[in-house]
């Protein structure tokens, strides 16, 4: 598998960007090799500019739920950026997307769109912050919100792959404003609230934490978020940047049957494009600037051809039947993964929700807070790594990242990946 053109364009991106890259877990520091430049993709594969082929499970890092290059979104864009590429003034196809989302999603009863995961987040902070006039967070270790100066202490994700759990360049006097606790334990989020009292202005987590490996919480526990919360006069914001319209059109805050006061989403909702939301019931949302006192505002938000492609997307998954099918196929997958390392005595733990896996090099039947992930477990990832993509099979290059399975993966395509993943297992112990 030649991989000569990649690394031409390597050394040239080098001398362009920090790197060589527009984001860091992109330049595969921490696994073997260097970054493979992706051509082109299509349903479930995509080919390096040497022409290799692989089976994909980062999807652009979660956005592709449909695929690569769906025709359905490729077709709305294309007729969309026929008119023109953004007005800055109020456009009907706005409306659309947040009508197909709203009316499908019992969970918040208005939105507002910004162009990434990171200025959902920033804005349900500030909007958190606004609403209760109180200026403290509660986040959790281990959760990756974005690259948001007071959120960046303790985050997943890039952090925690370069084995740093903050950022240089962010003041003291903000990460204070940020209390950490550990995930999954109830009693340190009491302990904060007794010590912060009328403080916390509201607790943020990924309710299904997916930026350091996947740590499920137990459902008791992001209820008793919620009774805190409420009980506390904070706000409680779900994440879901990843686990929105992935386990299912609302989310975790569906799966799990938790109404939190502000919802954050991206990735999937954009179907490919830049698109990020959050949103709330009516009362929260009058808060924001025009109608409230909470300013945010993007020359971009709700760019057009962005809005096309989420209304793509998000039709196809607003059909029934949709998440069953993937939800189901990706369950198989990951069992069939267990059943082999299970039967060869391989310290790997697949933890799986919906379609988002995580192979965990461990023996821990659950995984559940950052600080059980034994960092050395990831020179056994990079092996892996290695092997799969030799194999023809693309993983995103961390061992903290998950996997995604999207509904063009096929039973076959399927079975390959896992002779190739058996192989690499059986190389890598
Ligand atoms: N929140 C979560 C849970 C994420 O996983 C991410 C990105 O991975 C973000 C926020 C930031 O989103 P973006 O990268 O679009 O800014």
């Amino acid at each position: 598998m030649s991989r000569e053109k990649s690394a031409e364009l390597y050394e040239k991106s080098k001398e362009y960007f920090p790197g060589g890259v527009n984001s860091p877990v992109r330049a595969f520091k921490s696994v073997y090799g260097t970054p493979l430049f992706i051509d082109k993709g299509d349903g479930p594969y995509i080919w390096d500019v040497d022409g290799n082929k692989f089976i994909d499970f980062c999807a652009s890092w979660g956005p592709l739920i449909l695929g690569h290059n769906n025709p359905k979104i490729r077709e709305k864009v294309t007729e969309t950026a026929l008119k023109g590429m953004s007005f800055g003034a109020p456009t009907a196809i706005e409306n659309e997307l947040a009508e197909l989302i709203l009316k499908n999603n019992k969970f918040i009863q208005k939105l507002r769109f910004v162009s990434s995961g990171t200025e959902a987040v920033m804005s349900a902070i500030r909007l958190a912050r606004g609403y209760t006039k109180r200026d403290k967070i509660l986040k959790f270790e281990g959760c990756y919100h974005g690259h948001i100066d007071s959120l960046l202490v303790k985050a997943g994700s890039g952090l925690v792959t370069f084995g740093e759990t903050s950022s240089a360049g962010v003041p003291e006097s903000f990460a204070k404003e940020t209390i950490v606790v550990e995930l999954n334990n109830i009693d340190a989020v009491k302990q904060a609230f007794k010590e912060y009292k009328d403080q916390i202005a509201a607790v943020i987590i990924e309710p299904i934490p997916a930026n350091n490996g996947l740590l499920l919480q137990e459902p008791e526990f992001l209820q008793a978020l919620r009774d805190i919360t409420s009980k506390e006069k904070a706000l409680l914001i779900f994440d879901e940047v990843i686990s929105g319209f992935r386990v299912g059109f609302e989310g975790a805050a569906g799966y799990y049957q938790i109404q939190p006061d502000i919802i954050t989403y991206g990735k999937i909702i954009g179907g490919g494009m830049p698109v990020g939301a959050y949103g709330a019931s009516r009362e929260i949302m009058a808060n924001v600037s025009p109608e409230g006192a909470v300013y945010q505002a993007g020359t971009l938000s709700g760019n057009p051809i962005a809005m096309a492609a989420g209304i793509a997307q998000l039709t196809e998954l607003s059909r029934s039947g949709f998440y069953k099918d993937l939800n189901n196929k990706t369950q198989e997958f990951a069992e069939s993964i267990q059943r082999f390392a299970s039967a060869r005595n391989y310290k790997v733990r697949i933890q799986q929700i919906g379609s988002i896996f995580w192979i965990a090099f461990t023996d821990r039947e659950k995984t559940q807070a950052a600080s059980q992930i034994d960092p050395a477990s990831m020179e056994k990832f990079k092996v892996f790594h290695r092997e799969c993509l030799n194999r023809g099979i693309y993983f995103g290059p961390s061992g903290y990242e998950v996997g995604f399975i999207s509904s063009t993966h096929t039973k076959t395509d399927l079975e390959v990946a896992k002779r190739a993943i058996f192989e690499a297992l059986d190389l890598t112990f």
